[in-house]
């Protein structure tokens, strides 16, 4: 069954549905076919997105959550089907995308309370009968921009903070994922946020997104996906001096030190390297052992990937979905045969059958080259020796990215020094680097993030919010 995947402006669904999205674990199924928007299409949603940002600005906080949380509610009861279109676009097992709608539904409701809670606060003034306040106030219209590896909770943590917030929006969704996005974007509507106040635009990046970016009536935008755009995206919209919001890609490492369980540490890099296919920004990607426990883990690590058998996330008993594209398969293997020409062995998988990759793990790779220094975004993971802790900890910040880390020891000492020292947004000790509470500050350091502002948690409003500052006497 295709799902049919139009624009949404004013209130109104438009736009012939045309382009095709085939589903990645079954090519002969088209997935999704959607609505293709260009510069004027863009152009309309701004128009309409402006108009209705001033109404509803002015609309309680409360008022505004109650409809995030009774979209909640649909989403609730429409969970089955949105989770098989996510996963029959996205490609992720049924589990992976059950959770993940989850995620969408609970960051609804988490900022839904939020309007009760919006930011503001009053300040003792030196001047006598005076009150001195600041205002949160919202942007106007803020431009979303998404990936396709979370195809409906990325876009749900920057909607909803947007939307508490009194902005209107203008999103575009990626373009292998176009109907998640636009399922949320439905139970929105449907719950009854007013037409105008979300737009959603589909199409390509390089059109419907760069018209975005560039259009100056968009106040700010909030862009997750490769480094590349995002820079290029940085450039726009400082040029012109508008808030930017990137979180981008990783390259993350994790240390295991001699004073771990090898079994533990397995199950931990496993979970973080090959859940969701390898294809998340926190996966973990390159592995750094300490002499001692290199062996044990190794063999841990072999028993682990077997659980991540890859198949139809549709299927029962599958542990690891299709990768995404073919454009992202021949990433992947290129990367392999580049990491095996510059010396390194396959101990596990390396090998795919059409579009699902074996969970690959790669040896004798040296910190240098370009498997332990470029993403992948994908499962393949390298492991690579260090003498000790110290050389660990250098080795994870000896890269251009900062996005998550791991430590997996037994050693307070080093778990302290770790979490001080790693030079990234989100440390984990003898946890996944992937998975992250929605309550919790996210976002990296270096070529992984602008650095600016953190997404999720109650502090991710404020990309959306500027602060004026108030002064009222009260004397006469
Ligand atoms: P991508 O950069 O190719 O695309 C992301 C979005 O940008 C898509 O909607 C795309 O259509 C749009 N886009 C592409 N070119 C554009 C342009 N010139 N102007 C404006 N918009 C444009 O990334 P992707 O392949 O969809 O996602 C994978 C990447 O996302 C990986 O690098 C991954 O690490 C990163 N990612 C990061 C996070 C994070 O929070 N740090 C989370 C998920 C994914």
């Amino acid at each position: 069954m295709t799902t049919t995947v139009q624009h949404l402006i004013n209130g109104v669904w438009v736009g012939d549905p045309e382009t095709e999205r085939r589903n990645p674990a079954d090519p002969g199924e088209v997935a999704t076919i959607s609505a293709r928007g260009d510069e004027s299409t863009v152009q309309d949603a701004i128009s309409v997105a402006a108009q209705a940002q001033r109404a509803w600005a002015t609309t309680p906080g409360p008022a505004r959550g109650a409809i995030l949380m009774d979209a909640a509610d649909l989403l609730r009861q429409r969970h089955a089907d949105v989770t098989r279109d996510l996963v029959r676009e996205e490609g992720k097992t049924l589990a992976e995308a059950t959770g993940e709608v989850r995620r969408a539904i609970d960051v609804l409701r988490f900022f839904g309370s939020h309007g009760w809670r919006l930011p503001g606060q009053t300040f003792p003034s030196s001047l006598p009968d005076t009150t001195v306040l600041s205002r949160a106030e919202p942007l106007g219209v803020v431009g979303l921009i998404t990936p396709w590896n979370f195809p409906i909770a990325i876009p749900a943590w920057k909607m909803a903070p947007a939307l508490i917030s009194g902005n209107a929006v203008v999103m575009k969704p990626a373009e292998l994922t176009p109907a998640s996005a636009t399922h949320l974007a439905t139970a929105l509507v449907d719950a009854g946020l007013p037409a105008g106040v979300l737009n959603v635009v589909h199409g390509k990046g390089s059109v419907v997104g760069a018209a975005i970016a560039r259009d100056p009536r968009v106040a700010a935008l909030s862009f997750t996906g490769s480094t590349q755009v995002g820079l290029g995206l940085h450039e726009v919209l400082s040029s012109r001096r508008a808030r930017v919001q990137l979180e981008m890609g990783g390259k993350n490492a994790y240390v295991i030190l001699d004073d771990a369980d090898p079994v533990t540490a397995a199950r931990i890099v496993a979970a973080g390297s090959f859940s969701l296919t390898g294809q998340a920004c926190t996966a973990t990607s390159r592995v750094y052992c300490t002499p001692g426990i290199r062996e044990a883990f190794l063999a841990a690590l072999a028993k682990e990937a077997e659980r991540f058998a890859p198949g139809n996330g549709l299927e029962s008993g599958t542990g690891m979905g299709p990768v995404v594209s073919e454009q992202q398969l021949a990433t992947d293997l290129a990367a392999i045969k580049r990491a095996q020409e510059q010396g390194a062995q396959v101990v596990t998988g390396g090998a795919a059958d059409g579009a699902f990759l074996s969970p690959t793990v790669l040896t004798d790779v040296e910190h240098h080259h370009d498997v332990a220094q470029e993403e992948v975004f994908g499962p393949v993971l390298a492991v690579l020796d260090i003498a000790d802790y110290e050389e660990g900890l250098a080795r994870v910040n000896d890269s251009d990215y900062g996005l998550t880390a791991g430590l997996c020891t037994t050693n307070l000492v080093h778990a302290h020094h770790f979490a001080a020292n790693a030079q990234v947004g989100v440390v984990k000790i003898n946890r996944p680097t992937t998975g992250l509470d929605l309550n919790v500050p996210f976002g990296g350091v270096k070529d992984s993030s602008s650095n600016t502002f953190r997404e999720q948690g109650p502090g991710a409003v404020d990309f959306y919010t500027w602060s004026k500052t108030v002064y009222i006497g009260h004397d006469s």
